[in-house]
């Protein structure tokens, strides 16, 4: 066998995947469907927003120079209401129009008085308080006809949604969904509901990586778990290679002899590289099966996650040119000791409190990697750096979960 990168620093692992980029297409979905979607194209405004000048309050249109005195006195000469603003309105000097907020301003106007400060008496209106030239929403001050206000590559959050409605867009050009299949392997693995026999577990990797992908906004492909044998992994690959875009496999990749997706991708398939310098979660590999990307996962439920963060994140980041999900980091101070490692970036599960002097991280669960309440109990996961000490009272980064 040729030989293959082995136990890379884990940036390198991500560029070498990346070299295999998975290629993305656009679709255009109506507006409705677009939420915690990517933008696959800058969107421009076809509007100027606010297409007009209009009023930030309800109150009085006037002019400035008749109401820098208070009190002062104005003729009412008309009401200006939303969508039904008159265009040929002008207002001289002396006179108001009455306005709601949104309403265009009239022409001559150049301040508005807030309700509030004013006494309306018949069509005469008493500005109790000098005027401020404010309250007015300029044409196009919030953006452009033509300006980019959303870049290629954004996820699209509901203020995004309200962001593509407001520039005049009623479907948008999104990333098309991929399809993500998702093989646990392991021949004591049950599914949840099913009587356990002596020696078997619940399968419980497949659901949470089934959720990551989901929170990407792509479609999990969950396949029936595999049992440890080459036959049955290569009937299943063949079938996510032709059904997915790229699929992961859990469990099944370290160094023991039942460890058969190592074994499977080493002789058949096409790997990349195996292993990869985190703790937990070093196993992985990633590679190709029939021309379909593939990563292997460790099994235990903790670094199947971690990986994924660490390694299919960024991928699929990179493959499809967004920066959704970006790492959220915060720095906190360690309130124990944490084990660090000396060649690897160590993820270790911590809850987060938020006090005066910034976050305390703390390790309340132990941290085997077959334990997932300690990830699923946590804040965070310890960004250490290979060699750091990690000793209680140290800044360190956290990546948050
Ligand atoms: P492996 O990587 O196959 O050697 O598995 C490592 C550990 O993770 C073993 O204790 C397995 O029983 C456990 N494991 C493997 N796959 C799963 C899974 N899908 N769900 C829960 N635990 C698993
Ligand atoms: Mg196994």
């Amino acid at each position: 066998m040729k030989e293959i990168p082995y136990y890379l620093p884990l940036q390198e692992a991500i560029d070498l995947s990346l070299k295999h980029k998975l290629s993305s297409l656009a679709e255009y979905v109506p507006l409705d469907e677009a939420h915690q979607r990517i933008l696959a194209e800058d969107l421009h405004s076809t509007v100027n927003d606010p297409p007009f000048d209009n009023s930030a309050m309800d109150g009085f249109a006037v002019r400035y120079e008749d109401t820098q005195q208070a009190p002062s006195t104005l003729q009412i000469i008309a009401t200006s209401q939303a969508a039904a603003g008159n265009q040929d309105l002008t207002l001289s000097s002396g006179q108001a129009v009455r306005i709601m907020t949104g309403a265009p301003v009239p022409e001559g106007a150049d301040a508005i008085i807030p309700i509030e400060a004013c006494n309306v008496e018949g069509n005469q209106v008493t500005l109790n308080q000098p005027s401020k030239p404010h309250f007015i929403r300029k044409c196009g001050e919030n953006i452009a006809e033509g300006q980019v206000g959303l870049e290629k590559g954004c996820y699209l959050t509901p203020q995004s949604i309200s962001m593509c409605a407001t520039m005049g867009h009623s479907t948008i050009p999104v990333v098309q969904r991929l399809k993500i299949g998702i093989i646990s392997t392991g021949d004591e693995l049950k599914s949840p509901g099913e009587e356990l026999s002596y020696g078997e577990i619940y399968e419980s990797n497949s659901y949470g990586l089934s959720g990551l992908v989901k929170m990407l906004g792509h479609i999990p492909i969950r396949y029936p778990a595999v049992h440890d044998s080459l036959e049955a992994l290569r009937e299943q690959f063949d079938i996510a290679a032709e059904e997915c875009d790229l699929f992961l496999t859990s469990g099944g990749v370290s160094m023991g002899e039942w460890d058969f997706v190592r074994k499977l991708m080493e002789t058949e398939g096409k790997l990349v590289f195996w292993r990869v310098k985190i703790r937990p979660g070093s196993p992985p590999l990633f590679g190709h099966w029939k021309g379909t990307p593939m990563f292997g996962l460790p099994g235990n439920p903790v670094s199947s996650h971690v990986v994924f963060r660490m390694l299919v994140v960024p991928y699929l980041r990179g493959s499809l040119q967004t920066s959704y999900p970006h790492d959220r980091i915060v720095h906190a101070r360690l309130n124990t000791d944490v084990r660090s490692t000396k060649d690897c970036l160590t993820l270790r599960r911590v809850t987060l409190t938020s006090t005066d002097e910034g976050f305390i991280a703390d390790q309340p669960k132990h941290q085997g990697s077959g334990n997932i309440d300690s990830l699923s109990s946590a804040d965070g996961l310890t960004l250490l750096q290979p060699g750091q000490s990690g000793e209680s009272g140290e800044l360190i980064q956290v990546l948050l979960l």
